[in-house]
């Protein structure tokens, strides 16, 4: 598998560990939108695009995200630590929505990425810098504990 195209929208707010967001393409076929850029403890890492996961209200049967203190629907006080734990003993509040099969996919994804996110970083430093069109980007909400990992 080649990834055929590469889109880097960088993240100009230097506050936040998200640097930039990304779209692949896989064998000029299919597109995964919404990769992210992160400046992790141990360097920059990518984290595959991914959903929250959500529970139902026992009061209404209203959805709320897992981290939700207050069901949206009808105001009920919902239970800390709902859902799963992940290995690490915390709560699992998101789900990776496509991920690569393995360590060494992985690897390929991330390099691949990184590499052009840093050519995209030194393409916006030169004059007349343009950047990349990002027509179908969603700037969902982006929540910071997801660089915490
Ligand atoms: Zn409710």
């Amino acid at each position: 598998m080649e990834l055929t195209e590469i889109r880097i929208k960088l993240i100009r707010d230097k506050a936040d560990k998200l640097r930039a967001f990304a779209s692949i393409t896989l064998d000029q076929t299919l597109v995964i939108r919404d990769l992210k850029i992160i400046e992790g403890g141990n360097g920059l890492f990518v984290a595959m695009p991914s959903r929250k996961l959500c529970d139902r209200c026992p009061a209404c049967g209203g959805k709320n995200h897992l981290r939700s203190r207050f069901c949206n629907d009808c105001g009920a006080r919902l239970r800390d630590y709902r859902g799963r734990m992940d290995e690490r003993g915390r709560p699992r509040l998101y789900a990776d929505i496509s991920h690569p099969i393995n360590q060494d996919a992985r690897d390929y994804v991330q390099g691949r990425v990184i590499h052009a996110y840093k050519h995209e970083l030194d393409r916006s430093k030169q004059d007349g810098y343009v950047a990349t069109t990002f027509d179908d980007l969603d700037y969902e909400y982006y929540d910071q504990t997801e660089a915490d990992v």
